[in-house]
């Protein structure tokens, strides 16, 4: 069946997709080198090409640098076969949201206009978590 983690179709079990962001080599040398200060930040990163190729290219560049990537190099290689997580949100933040939307502008109430604003913030959290769990491809929370 189609992979929960890059969304391609896959004939082995697991998919390869869990020696990238479960365990194995790439996913050690990303954390060691400490390329984001949230390891679960690299787990959320969506992969931009099939995950056989991640790992066959990942292979050939480690052993070429006898299994110590350095730090540009590994930046580089996470860069071209991965999305970047922020970029993503980003995309799908509803168009027509407005940070400071007219309608707040409008309650005269100082309390019960930070109240409003807060709910709007969290309905934009809510609308951006659901949509990522939707494609089915969120890390576990
Ligand atoms: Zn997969």
């Amino acid at each position: 069946g189609p992979c929960q983690l890059h969304g391609g179709l896959t004939g082995s079990h697991p998919c390869l997709c869990s020696q990238i962001y479960c365990y194995g080599e790439l996913l050690h040398q990303v954390q060691m080198a400490k390329l984001y200060q949230d390891d679960k930040h690299f787990v959320d990163m969506p992969l931009s090409t099939a995950p056989d190729i991640v790992l066959q290219s990942f292979s050939e560049l480690s052993e070429a640098h006898n299994h110590s990537i350095p730090t540009q190099q590994l930046q580089a290689f996470v860069a071209e076969h991965f999305q970047d997580v922020g970029q993503e949100l980003q995309s799908w933040t509803p168009v027509d949201w407005k940070d400071s939307p007219q309608f707040l502008q409008k309650i005269s109430d100082a309390k019960l206009r930070a109240w409003a604003g807060q709910l709007h913030e969290l309905w934009k959290k809510l609308g951006k978590k659901g949509l990522l769990l939707g494609d089915g491809r969120s890390a576990p929370l």
